[in-house]
């Protein structure tokens, strides 16, 4: 496995192995990989022939500099996992985007409630990053987590609005032995909130639960689970249109998911489980 971090040679080791008829698997990150991350590695290596890891802290997707900041940065150890995991190369690019750079991608209806509302800017900055990586990287496939859910949405219709020739692969979420959605921010929380982090989950779960026992009225299957939270804010808990985004009164036979982002000290944590059917994304 090689550490690539200009951006001319990724484009030129693609070139190279797409010249020999590779398919190429990309897995975008932030870094500070874990168990999560490597679930994404599995879930596309199988797929293609050659499987790259970016790690790129995006400064074009935080709305406020403490975060980006404070953003951990563990780029040997990211190396170790995706060396474990089958990665062909790891792309790290110290400067990601060329001089005069200046485009920018808003991707609109699907990324304007939620994490689009909390965090202004947030998903423009993620669906430009995408497209550029795919055209650096030149990918046939990449793999993106169902833990963000809404990003996966978001990649989703910036796929098929401008027709990228990049499959996107969903993979599901990795948890914790409680519940709690592997994430990179989950060091921040102090032993105490870590404990009271697996009620997030939790409160999901029970509206999962009661969903599969027949309950369809939304407001009692989000009251009802807000019972197990234990956080210390909720930005939103909601059932909504798996493929929209949008809101439901009432479960039907359409895909729907339960979101929730919610606070325990400086801490936002982000999780959502499918209630009902999955799919199809088209
Ligand atoms: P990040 O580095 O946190 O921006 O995430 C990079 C990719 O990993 C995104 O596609 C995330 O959705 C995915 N991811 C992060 N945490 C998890 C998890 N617990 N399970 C599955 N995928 C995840």
């Amino acid at each position: 496995m090689e550490r690539i971090v200009e951006n001319e040679r990724m484009v030129a080791w693609s070139a190279a192995a797409s010249a020999q008829g590779h398919r190429i698997g990309l897995v975008p990150t932030m870094g500070a990989l874990h168990a999560g991350h490597t679930s994404l590695i599995q879930t596309l290596r199988n797929q293609v022939d050659r499987l790259v890891v970016s790690v790129f802290v995006n400064p074009l997707q935080f709305d406020e500099t403490h975060d980006l900041d404070r953003y951990p940065r563990t780029l040997d150890a990211d190396e170790q996992r995706c060396r474990d995991a089958g990665a062909d190369v790891v792309f790290a690019p110290q400067s990601f985007y060329p001089d005069g750079f200046q485009t920018s991608i808003s991707v609109h209806e699907v990324a304007a409630r939620w994490e689009g509302e909390h965090r202004l800017g947030h998903f423009q900055g993620v669906a430009t990053v995408c497209a550029r990586l795919f055209g650096v990287t030149g990918c046939h496939a990449a793999v993106f987590g169902e833990k963000d859910f809404q990003q996966l949405a978001v990649v989703r219709r910036l796929v098929a609005d401008l027709h990228l020739p990049v499959v996107v692969v969903a993979a599901p979420t990795a948890r914790e032995s409680d519940g709690l959605a592997m994430s990179s921010r989950n060091r921040f929380l102090s032993p105490a909130g870590r404990l009271r982090a697996a009620s997030v989950s939790a409160a999901l779960f029970h509206a999962q639960a009661l969903a599969a026992q027949g309950e369809a009225d939304v407001h009692t299957l989000v009251e009802q689970g807000a019972k197990k939270l234990d956080v210390d804010a909720v930005d939103y808990f909601e059932v909504v249109d798996a493929l929209h985004l949008t809101p439901m009164q009432r479960l039907s036979a359409t895909p729907a998911r339960a979101i929730i982002a919610a606070r325990i000290a400086q801490t936002r944590l982000i999780d959502n489980v499918a209630i009902g059917g999955d799919g199809p994304w088209t």
